[in-house]
């Protein structure tokens, strides 16, 4: 029997400046996340996963796994090398042209994008109506993009336009400088330039050319795809908003290779399917993601869409939709000298593969996750902080709780704990009031509490306590793990 009391639980209106602070100490706090090598100061845009937010780390990436893999025949999984054959990266375009521009301020320390400078300012000239000069701007700026080294000319523009930096209003500026986004380091014992690698910016590029491995030892047939979870690095100038851009974070990519001219169908596909994986998988609520539309699209691509959600500090990327074109099949086939060419057995024509590709970020989404999860209300008059994750990712799944410490009730709860340990991720907690042990879990977002009282010594059953609602009913203590593998389905 249920015994809720709709009126136990009210929610508060919480401030979104605050709730990013709230959220990287409760991270910290209980295990989430913790900033990288802390002992020593941290290392800036680092972070490590802990107990708990390894364990919810790895649901999402199981639960992107098998929904891009097990629950689609023509869908296969790779792990590839992180380190690859340096000419991967001088195919792809990365060592020529995966640069910022960057402008620095010489009072405020801060490091800008010279490129979204300028690109701000032509916007704010068009907004205030004065059109020939955002026209006469904007052709200088085009010029010089497409020029070999548009580095002076992007600073006179900065200069001459008297352009200002948008959060501080300060314009002491630096020479504008190419950063390269890319890690190089040395193989092999001797410093010299031969023995460069690259850690990979992005794990498409292990796709890329596995593509006839793959093929060939799964027979394959187009159209197919090829998964893979992996970790990724870019040396960001940029950085900030905790886990939100990293320098080195997990990306969950899929290729799916397509006969050119039917991409546009199969991009149209994967959009809705990745769309509505967030919300019926992840329990994502579906008003705060986004669609976001390129108009700018990066020389391989003909048509990209962004999801983004609604973080407190904006609306941003979590996941990237390109249509890839025949762009790094046909680079890798130049500069590797090996055919990328596919022949269709039934109809013997032969083409190079154009590519639709989900992009999304490991890292990211586990922070959308938590903000989306965030939860402040006031249940029986006290304040409490609450998790509110879908059962299937919170790190959590149950927890048990003896009403004493010791006796045949503290015996029966480990026994029922060892049980559900088989199968889940369970926490024993017998210190402190019954009313502190729920907060503890509410707060790392349990959904189901198991107390076992007095009643259980006579009636073998116990009390399950639902999160969200604080409702709880009885329930025997033999079908306790059948009822969680109902709820966590
Ligand atoms: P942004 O514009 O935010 O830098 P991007 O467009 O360069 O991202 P993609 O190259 O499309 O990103 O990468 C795919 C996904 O990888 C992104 O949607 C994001 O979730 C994730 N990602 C990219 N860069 C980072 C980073 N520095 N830290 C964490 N996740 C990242």
């Amino acid at each position: 029997m249920s015994n809720l009391d709709t009126t136990r639980v009210q929610s508060v209106a919480q401030s979104p400046e605050k709730v990013m602070h709230k959220l990287v100490s409760l991270a910290k706090r209980r295990g989430f996340i913790y900033p990288s090598s802390e002992i020593y100061g941290g290392l800036s845009s680092c972070f490590d996963y802990g107990p708990l937010g390894s364990e919810m780390k790895k649901h999402i990436k199981d639960l992107w796994w098998t929904s891009m893999t097990r629950k689609h025949q023509n869908i296969v999984g790779i792990d590839a090398s992180i380190m690859m054959n340096p000419t991967v990266w001088e195919a792809s375009g990365h060592v020529a042209s995966f640069n910022d521009p960057m402008i620095d301020d010489k009072t405020t320390k801060r490091r800008y994008r010279a490129d979204h400078l300028i690109e701000n300012h032509i916007e704010k000239l068009r907004r205030d109506g004065k059109e020939e000069d955002a026209h006469r701007v904007s052709t200088y700026y085009e010029r010089a993009s497409e020029a070999g080294n548009p580095n002076k000319a992007f600073y006179d523009i900065i200069i001459a336009e008297e352009i200002k930096a948008p959060d501080t209003g300060s314009s002491d500026w630096t020479e504008v400088r190419q950063f390269n986004l890319m890690f190089q380091c040395n193989m092999g014992a001797l410093a010299e330039s031969s023995g460069a690698v690259y850690l990979r910016p992005e794990t498409a590029q292990g796709i890329f050319v596995n593509f006839h491995n793959v093929r060939e030892s799964s027979r394959m047939k187009v159209p197919f795809g090829i998964a893979q979870i992996g970790k990724a690095f870019r040396n960001e100038i940029v950085k900030g908003n905790f886990i939100f851009r990293m320098v080195e974070f997990e990306q969950m990519e899929m290729q799916y290779f397509v006969k050119p001219g039917s991409q546009e169908e199969s991009f149209e596909a994967w959009r809705d399917e990745r769309f509505n994986w967030y919300i019926e998988s992840l329990g994502v609520s579906g008003e705060k993601l986004h669609w976001y539309k390129h108009d700018k699209l990066a020389h391989y691509a003909d048509l990209a869409y962004d999801i983004k959600f609604a973080f407190p500090f904006g609306i941003e990327e979590i996941e990237g939709i390109h249509s890839r074109t025949d762009f790094d099949l046909k680079q890798h086939q130049e500069y590797s000298g090996k055919s990328m060419e596919y022949i269709d057995q039934a109809t013997n024509e032969r083409y190079i593969p154009y590519v639709v590709e989900t992009s999304a970020g490991c890292d990211r989404l586990f922070l959308a996750l938590l903000c989306d999860a965030y939860t402040e209300d006031v249940i029986d008059g006290e304040p409490r902080v609450m998790m509110r994750f879908s059962p299937k990712i919170a790190p959590v799944k149950a927890a048990v709780l003896p009403l004493m410490k010791k006796g045949e009730m503290s015996e029966k709860a480990a026994k029922l704990r060892d049980e559900l340990a088989e199968d889940f991720l369970v926490q024993y907690d017998d210190a402190g009031s019954i009313g502190k042990r729920y907060r503890r879990q509410d707060e790392v977002g349990t959904p189901f509490c198991f107390t076992v009282d007095h009643e259980s010594l006579e009636d073998s059953a116990v009390t399950v306590r639902y999160r969200d609602t604080a409702e709880q009913e009885r329930i025997d203590i033999s079908k306790v793990k059948e009822f969680l593998g109902v709820k966590l389905v």
